[in-house]
């Protein structure tokens, strides 16, 4: 199974969707104009929202020519495009490029192992969701990469539509600018670091989402998924204490839970999203061999926990 590159967006009733379409048009914006982060006119690269090299790892073991699914309400399709707008300088991508470098290095790998988990130590649980102790990684490049992935897609102006930092754009921009400037204050980076699923639904190592937003009373939350990690950046005056307890700036530490939760939303996102393309065609040859398309995905590992919740 190809696993998903998802993207979304808060609904009407504020919930947080994967699914709702963000919207790219990227031949808008131009090859020239201010550096989002040193503000410096000049030429500007491809910036990328999510690291290319996630890109290639949600597929890196399909047979070649492999292409991530992009499931959206709308549609589910096969597609190579990446999601990128021209923001940064030269020197600003390098700035941030050590960073990006290092979470490649301790997210889910190729080949399966996770040493961003492997690397904690336990320090409390309840239930299925331990709190850990990171402070054995480089937790402030993780924060400060966590944070870059909202920051671009909160600058951006075509390639993530419906989520924005707002005031904290500033912030942050000073943060990832400036060496050694410090987590914005009324602010909270937590990861959930995804662990092997209980039941029978599979892991959320190939999974990549899009940055989404949720606004609630007194604060925002915009998250998104990367290689077996949940990253939730909270900002504003009431951002609730249990999120600041658990911040990866403050305090080093990070959630591990089984994904079980998080596949069964994706689950239900992409069986309500019609195949299109060259994957319909792909399915509708599987329907004929297997009956219809929610059925061969319910073949699949996740299958029977997606007909028993929903
Ligand atoms: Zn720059």
């Amino acid at each position: 199974m190809r696993l998903p590159l998802l993207e979304g967006r808060e609904d009407r009733q504020g919930t947080m969707q994967w699914d709702a379409g963000a919207i790219y048009g990227v031949a808008m914006v131009p090859k020239l104009g201010p550096c989002r982060l040193c503000l410096v006119e000049g030429e500007r690269r491809k910036s990328h929202i999510l690291p290319a090299w996630a890109y290639r790892r949600i597929v890196a073991n399909l047979p070649s020519p492999a292409r991530p699914l992009q499931v959206r309400a709308e549609a589910t399709i096969e597609t190579d495009r990446q999601i990128w707008e021209y923001l940064l300088c030269d020197a600003c991508e390098e700035r941030l490029s050590p960073w990006e470098n290092y979470a490649s290095k301790v997210l889910v790998q190729e080949d399966g192992p996770f040493p961003w988990l492997a690397g904690c130590t336990p320090v409390v649980s309840r239930d299925d969701l331990e709190a850990l102790d990171a402070s054995g990684l480089d937790t402030d490049a993780l924060c400060r990469f966590g944070s870059s992935v909202i920051w671009r897609a909160s600058v951006s102006r075509e390639a993530v539509s419906g989520l924005s930092l707002g005031t904290y754009d500033e912030q942050f921009r000073r943060y990832l600018f400036t060496d050694g400037a410090p987590f914005p204050e009324k602010a909270a980076l937590v990861a959930y670091l995804q662990k092997p699923p209980k039941t029978n639904l599979p892991p959320a190592d190939q999974i990549v989402t899009l940055p989404v937003q949720k606004r609630n009373s007194g604060y925002s939350c915009h998250k998104f998924a990367l290689c077996g990690v949940v990253f939730y950046l909270f900002v504003g005056g009431q951002v609730p204490d249990v999120f600041s307890v658990l911040c990866l700036a403050r305090t080093r530490r990070v959630c591990a839970i089984p994904s079980d939760r998080f596949m069964e939303d994706l689950g239900g996102l992409i069986l309500k999203s019609p195949p299109k393309g060259v994957f319909a065609r792909k399915q509708a040859q599987e329907a004929r061999a297997n009956a219809g398309y929610a059925a061969s995905i319910a073949r699949m590992p996740w299958g029977t926990t997606i007909a028993r919740s929903r």
